[in-house]
């Protein structure tokens, strides 16, 4: 199983590079906030633990949204390898996935994370939010606060795996297709 993290904050460009790697690897794509929004609109108990976090722009309790992993990762036992997109998002996450995939004998292979400063993230991401139909993303408040919670409780997970050796960084600034070409070049090594 080819199982990767794809690592970065809020507007690094996770959701479009997932898309290409999927495509290339056939993986399972497992976005947590993906399935946190669509748990939340469909009203469900999950949906309705995380609405409140998610509107103030912080993270979702660590139980909550490792319950929800380990229920994903049932659904997609056949598949070729999985793409973490938005998750792990803290430490215990980190260290939860870990024994997870460990106790399939299926660890992660690599954590490849999208680097791009902060001016550049929350302009991408208010851009973004003229046609994704999130409220978090057409908030400017709301958007520094996602990347300051990326910064206090986020970023130490590349830190978790690089002293894994398993941190890849990727300059996320530039042409797509560039970004695109050296993930791939990195998925090619691990
Ligand atoms: P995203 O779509 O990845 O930007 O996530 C949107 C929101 O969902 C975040 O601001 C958090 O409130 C919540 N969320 C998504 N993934 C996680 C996670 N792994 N841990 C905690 N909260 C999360």
């Amino acid at each position: 199983m080819l199982n990767i993290i794809l690592f970065g904050p809020p507007g690094a460009g996770k959701g479009t590079q997932s898309q290409f790697l999927i495509e290339k690897y056939q993986l399972i794509h497992i976005s947590t906030g993906d399935v946190l929004r669509a748990e939340m609109n469909a009203g469900t108990e999950l949906g309705l633990k995380a609405k409140a976090f998610m509107e103030q722009g912080v993270l979702v309790p660590d139980e909550v949204v490792i319950g929800m992993i380990d229920a994903k990762l049932k659904e997609s036992s056949n598949a070729q390898g999985v793409i973490f997109d938005g998750f792990p998002r803290t430490i215990p996450q980190a260290q939860a996935l870990d024994a997870l995939l460990e106790s399939k004998g299926q660890p992660i292979r690599g954590v490849l994370g999208l680097e791009v400063n902060e001016i550049e993230l929350v302009k991408r991401v208010l851009e973004r939010g003229k046609t994704s139909g999130r409220a978090d993303d057409q908030n400017e408040e709301l958007v520094q606060k996602r990347v300051s919670e990326y910064n206090t409780k986020t970023k130490a997970v590349a830190d978790y795996y690089a002293a894994k050796g398993k941190y890849h960084s990727v300059n996320g600034i530039g042409e797509i297709e560039n970004i695109k070409k050296d993930l791939f070049e990195i998925m090619n090594k691990i």
